[in-house]
């Protein structure tokens, strides 16, 4: 087979509803590329009919690599996994549901020939649920506010990068890996490309709230000091409220001979303070974890088997 010039990532988890929608778009697409290229599909432990659909069209079909994932690692380490497996000269990351239409690969193939070495596609609509969207753009406003390294606002995943990017991502074999952060934290000449996010081709989604809320905090606690300074801040503004009332309480007693009373007031303040403290106790936890599961250094995922050029291999 000629070298690999572009690999096409695709998680799946659960994808059966979709997966025969998926692969004719994907053969569609790559007839129209004359170029040679490869679809890794990624099981992330799929309990339904997934990984045995990939393993049949992966059996049929070399363009295909099957690879399936111990268990469900999440979607962000499948895409590890993909980038360490993937051949290509380039690689392109999608979703598995057709959200980010496939077909975007001449636009962004375009951008990678004028010299860009990433090109991630930046949503302009979201037809989506509008409670949803309402999080998703809360979140990447408050992500892009502080995070120490620009993300840019509404870019998911969906990419297109260099070898030596994805490379320069996997370099830094993070506990739980945020790929849209890293992807701009390594740098090279980026370029957004703006797209219309679709609705599910098939399907439910596959992000449970907590998997989305898991997703955020990585976000910003892998992505931002702004939580460990705000602390610092509200001590010192504590620090200053209760030095105030203090030369309040001497005032009154030298002018007025009294002090001002309230039990309620005392209780009130005990509680707030008392939360601020389980509060930064927490924003500090969220620091300590990561470092604590940092050190340990454990791999992203384990892979069961794969299915490359027809073939089953144990890894
Ligand atoms: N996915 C995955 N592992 C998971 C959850 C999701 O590999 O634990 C895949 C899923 O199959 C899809 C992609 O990640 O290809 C995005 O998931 P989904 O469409 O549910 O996310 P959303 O569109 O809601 O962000
Ligand atoms: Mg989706």
């Amino acid at each position: 087979m000629d070298s690999i010039k572009i690999s096409f990532i695709i998680p799946l988890y659960n994808e059966e509803e979709v997966f025969g929608t998926l692969i004719d778009r994907m053969n569609a697409l790559i007839e129209d590329i004359s170029m040679p290229c490869e679809v890794v599909l990624i099981d992330d432990g799929s309990r339904d009919l997934t990984s045995f659909l990939m393993e049949e069209l992966a059996m049929d079909d070399e363009k295909y690599q099957a690879v399936m994932l111990s268990r469900n690692f999440g979607h962000q380490r499948a895409l590890t996994a993909g980038l360490d497996i993937a051949r290509g000269e380039y690689l392109m990351i999608l979703d598995a549901d057709l959200q980010d239409p496939p077909e975007i690969f001449h636009a962004f193939y375009e951008k990678i020939l004028e010299g860009y070495e990433v090109v991630y596609g930046i949503r302009k609509k979201r037809k989506e649920h509008l409670i949803k969207r309402l999080a998703y753009n809360t979140f990447y406003r408050i992500l892009n506010k502080i995070s120490d390294y620009p993300i840019p606002r509404d870019s998911g995943d969906f990419c297109m990068i260099s070898r030596r990017v994805a490379r320069a991502i996997r370099s830094n074999q993070e506990e739980s890996p945020f790929i849209r952060g890293l992807r701009s934290w390594v740098g090279f000449k980026q370029i957004g490309v703006p797209y219309e996010r679709q609705e599910r081709a098939a399907g439910e989604a596959k992000y449970t709230l907590n998997k989305l809320l898991k997703l955020a905090y990585d976000g910003i606690f892998n992505f931002s000091s702004f939580p460990i300074k705000a602390l610092s801040f509200a001590g010192i503004f504590c620090i200053s409220l209760s030095s105030f009332y203090l030369f309040y309480t001497i005032y009154r007693k030298y002018f007025y001979g009294d002090v001002p009373s309230g039990f309620t007031a005392l209780l009130f303040i005990i509680i707030l303070f008392g939360g601020f403290q389980f509060l930064s106790l927490g924003i500090l936890g969220e620091y300590l974890y990561r470092a604590f599961f940092q050190v340990k250094n454990r791999p992203n995922y384990f892979i069961s088997h794969k299915i490359v050029n027809k073939q089953k291999v144990y890894d």
